[in-house]
């Protein structure tokens, strides 16, 4: 099942043209280019397991016919290493060198694509970790003796696009250091079309883009409302086997 991811990196996949630092994969922008690259990156999600088709039953108690696990994904290095340099892309010149100064990441995924798509561009690569506060809540912070110097330039990257909740928390993080954000980049969009995330601190705004969009959508139980409950597809649970989904 991991044949297509592994053989990325061995020149036979339709993906390895795009593969990190080759003359094609820099300043990549055309939709055609977008358009490879979406493609690309669902046939990773696909092989590797991450995203699956059949009958959810997803954390909310609603139903779905599409499953995402990144983590299925993320388990394959190849994979990773690919699908940073999408990412890297995002953030070339022309010449291919780097507009950003650090990329900066979430835990737990953020950190291997921090990693990889900084040590990709050349730039520095951290992450800012959940903190619990007193009354329970918590917030994002960059710790392990981590700085951002004045006007440095900020990539952020994530893996999965939902409600903007995990770019949203990264905010107060960055914009507490003097660097500056200018972009988000994220593998997945299935956030239905956000394009911006906006700070609530300071109302600043910063674009998002996304290598891959996709349409999760989710249903009521029932055969009225759910087309897999209505075709009497089994129902599976797969929050039950592991970690949770996205
Ligand atoms: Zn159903």
């Amino acid at each position: 099942m991991s044949d297509d991811i592994t053989g990325a990196g061995g020149g036979t996949s339709p993906g390895s043209a795009a593969s990190p630092g080759s003359a094609e994969a820099a300043g990549s922008g055309t939709a055609a280019d977008a358009a490879r690259i979406a493609a690309r990156t669902e046939a990773l999600f696909r092989a590797s397991g991450a995203l699956r088709d059949g009958h959810f039953l997803l954390k909310s108690g609603r139903h779905g016919d599409r499953y995402l696990e990144k983590f299925q994904v993320l388990q394959y290095p190849d994979a990773v290493v690919e699908l940073c340099g999408f990412l890297a892309d995002i953030v070339r010149d022309p010449g291919g060198r780097p507009t950003v100064d650090v990329v900066v990441g979430p835990t737990t995924g953020g950190v291997l694509l921090a990693f990889e798509v900084a040590r990709q561009l050349g730039v520095r690569g951290i992450f800012a970790e959940e903190v619990r506060d007193a009354d329970d809540a918590s917030h994002r912070e960059f710790r392990r003796g981590f700085t951002i110097a004045p006007g440095e330039r900020v990539f952020l990257v994530d893996d999965i696009l939902t409600t903007g909740g995990s770019l949203l928390a990264m905010l107060p993080a960055i914009e507490a250091t003097p660097g500056e954000l200018v972009l988000a980049g994220v593998i997945v969009d299935r956030s239905g079309g956000m394009t911006e995330v906006r700070a609530e601190t300071t109302g600043r705004v910063t674009p998002v883009r996304s290598l891959w969009t996709l349409d999760v959508p989710t249903y009521e139980a029932g055969s009225a409302t759910c087309p897999a409950c209505a075709a009497g597809e089994p129902l599976v649970a797969p929050g039950s086997t592991g970690t949770k989904g996205v």
